[in-house]
């Protein structure tokens, strides 16, 4: 498969080598457990492409997070139509080897994200706002029906990428999970136009991890005051961080959301992160009036649990709360995230590297990337090094 043969080269920018056929993924057999294996895959090519708006990246990182767990498990993900595989990776980072002739507002050398998701029919899918879609079925790359990005290279349309500043370069592995936070708090502040003055003062951040302290961040630069809570009791790296950015800390150990909120709130705006249900509905319980309370977790399981029904609902009437759930983000979103990464970094130099607590080098250590993810210490951002920057 050529790369450039058939383009009229003085038209398309950069120079893909054309001689390579295949290069390095780490891929999945979907279905089947623990299944993450180092393959040959076909080189892509502008041309993959529609309406001469290619671009073809080379990867420098690629984070993981649950989801690549879950899909390693066979508990989740698709392969794409045709494929009895898929190419692992949705968080990914890199740099525009060439553009097709229709491209013009990347060229090579910049470096860029890619967004998540991409249109199915529904009516918003059609508006770009395919992480609103109505759609049974949707297509996510490295996730659902989509090739993801753990490769050497991946080619998709400009319209899908994003262009992150190289002076971000360091953190730019961490924009997909900033664009999912930028969405859950963007869609808070959006409800709360409603209000007309919302002034809200106090957040809870339920959750920690990477999620966790992005969503704290970006609260931190809109000016409220953070709590967040998590599982593990100090001493804690992920509190220490936080306290970094003057966001408290208190562990669900040592106090209950209920007590917290008596001591903290109530809070005008929650978000759930944790990947536990029950916590959702102990949050809806500690709500200010009119707040928002986010519910992100992507939880799989079956769990059930015994509510205090009435308690919560009336507080809910009675208090015109809101609760609404997101999932995934827009190009809006990515476009938020990328400015407020570099107000973080001018406020709080550094803070962002510390989050890429573990890095694994080369896509041929895809396993010791998956054992990291797993069970690593200490962990906040697990990635892969696809190439040096
Ligand atoms: C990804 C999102 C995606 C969601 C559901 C998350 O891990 O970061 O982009 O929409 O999983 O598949
Ligand atoms: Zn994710």
């Amino acid at each position: 498969m050529s790369t450039t043969s058939k383009d009229s080269a003085a038209e398309t920018r950069g120079a893909p080598d054309a001689r390579r056929s295949t290069m390095k993924a780490v891929a999945v057999r979907p279905g089947q457990p623990n299944s993450i294996h180092l393959r040959d895959v076909p080189m892509p090519s502008l041309h993959d492409v529609p309406g001469e708006r290619g671009v073809l990246v080379r990867v420098l990182r690629v984070g993981v997070d649950g989801t690549d767990k879950e899909i390693n498990a066979a508990e989740y993900g698709k392969a794409p139509p045709g494929d009895d595989y898929l190419i692992l990776g949705h968080e990914s980072f890199g740099v525009v080897e060439a553009v097709a002739p229709g491209v013009t507002e990347l060229v090579p050398g910049d470096c860029v994200v890619a967004t998540v998701r991409r249109p199915g029919s529904s009516p918003y899918d059609a508006i770009g706002l395919q992480d609103m879609t109505t759609d049974d079925t949707y297509f996510e790359r490295g996730i659902n029906l989509r090739h993801g990005f753990l490769a050497e290279y991946y080619a998709d349309s400009a319209g899908y990428l994003v262009k992150v500043p190289t002076v971000l370069r360091s953190v730019g592995v961490l924009m997909e999970p900033v664009s999912v936070a930028e969405k859950a708090i963007g869609q808070a502040f959006e409800i709360q136009r409603r209000l007309r003055v919302w002034q809200p003062r106090r957040a809870l951040v339920l959750g920690t991890g990477t999620l966790g302290l992005l969503a704290s961040m970006i609260l931190r630069l809109r000016g409220l005051e953070v709590l967040a809570m998590g599982k593990t009791p100090r001493p804690y790296l992920n509190a220490d961080l936080l306290e970094e950015i003057r966001v408290g800390y208190q562990s669900t150990q040592d106090v209950s959301i209920a007590q917290a909120s008596r001591t903290h709130g109530p809070f005008d705006l929650i978000i759930e992160g944790t990947g536990y249900s029950p916590l959702a509905f102990e949050a809806m319980d500690s709500l200010a009036k009119n707040g928002v309370l986010v519910l992100l977790s992507v939880t799989g399981g079956d769990r059930h649990i015994e509510i205090p029904a009435d308690r919560i609902n009336q507080g809910f009437v009675l208090g015109n709360k809101v609760l609404v759930g997101s999932v995934n983000a827009s190009r809006a979103d990515y476009m938020t995230g990328v400015s407020d990464l570099a107000q973080t970094e001018l406020a709080y130099p550094h803070w962002l590297d510390k989050l890429l607590t573990h890095r694994v080098k080369g896509l041929e250590n895809y396993r010791a990337l998956m054992d990291t993810l797993i069970s690593g210490k200490d962990t906040i951002k697990v990635y892969c090094e696809v190439a040096e920057q």
